[in-house]
């Protein structure tokens, strides 16, 4: 979004009565999905004014950008539905801060438990002494679903995050995405990084999550008895072995994948590209 379009967003947001508008539409919209909308003495009896001449003036400002007018009705725009969806999805969840949920194995990189903490809208998962995933997620979830639905939830969306970095998507924004190797990262040394150059956030991947939706990967997962796409990533890490950078300077990265005694030596460039692929007998 270019800076005088958030500009408008929030100017359209600042004003009292028109939040009391856009406010009472998202919720006839969420609590009834297909009514027809509110007309314009049902908005006026919502909004914290007695004045019909001023609110029509702040009506009409919020028309044909977040709110429509059909007929005798005004509704949202599918703008309006958005922005009121994610003010909703990203509303803050204090109360659970800092809140940990254990999860019933070892931190791939020592003997401590594994557990994620949830910490300003991130879940960071690793243990004491090592942070092995951070993901971003809706605090709306942690307040609205058992720890169980919950982290399905958090790998179901580690694996569309994975889809979209691939396509070079912000999965945050839908901004495009840039890419580079970085090397000195912590815990694990070689890691692709994804700038956003929209919304700013910075993205990070191990290499081998970089393909781990490509066929002969998941070929290789499933024929030991793991099925990729329904494993949360947090149970992956342990198949991860030595990574190393290639001579070049097109960022290539060789890693090794073992699997119930399996091994498989790969080569990725952080582009989702599976350079090549030998399976060891
Ligand atoms: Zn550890
Ligand atoms: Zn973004």
């Amino acid at each position: 979004m270019s800076r005088t379009g958030i500009e408008s967003a929030l100017d359209l947001l600042s004003n009292e009565t028109r939040f009391d508008i856009l406010r009472a539409l998202a919720s006839q919209q969420f609590e009834e999905p297909g009514a027809s909308g509110m007309t314009f003495s049902d908005l006026f009896a919502e909004a914290a004014t007695d004045d019909s001449g001023n609110f029509n003036y702040h009506l009409n400002r919020l028309l044909d950008r977040l709110v429509v007018k059909e007929g005798e009705c005004y509704r949202l725009t599918h703008g309006g539905i958005q922005l009121f969806s994610l003010l909703q999805a990203t509303t803050y969840a204090p109360e659970h801060e800092h809140r940990t949920i254990q999860l019933d194995r070892n931190c791939p990189l020592c003997p401590a438990d594994l557990s994620a903490t949830y910490r300003e809208g991130y879940l960071e998962i690793g243990c004491g002494d090592h942070l092995v995933l951070e993901i971003y997620v809706p605090p709306s979830w942690i307040e609205s679903r058992s720890t169980d639905a919950f982290l399905d939830c958090v790998s179901l969306l580690f694996h569309h995050h994975i889809e979209k970095i691939a396509a070079s998507i912000c999965p945050l924004c839908w901004g495009a995405l840039g890419h580079g190797l970085r090397t000195d990262e912590q815990p694990y040394p070689l890691q692709y990084y994804y700038p956003c150059s929209q919304c700013g956030t910075e993205l990070r991947l191990v290499p081998p999550q970089t393909v781990m939706h490509h066929r002969e990967v998941e070929a290789f997962y499933r024929d030991r008895g793991i099925e990729l796409r329904e494993t949360p990533p947090w149970k992956l890490y342990d198949t991860y072995g030595e990574m190393r950078v290639l001579p070049g300077a097109d960022a290539r990265v060789e890693f090794e994948l073992s699997v119930k005694g399996d091994t498989t030596v790969m080569t990725v460039d952080g582009r989702s590209n599976l350079l090549a692929f030998e399976p060891e007998g």
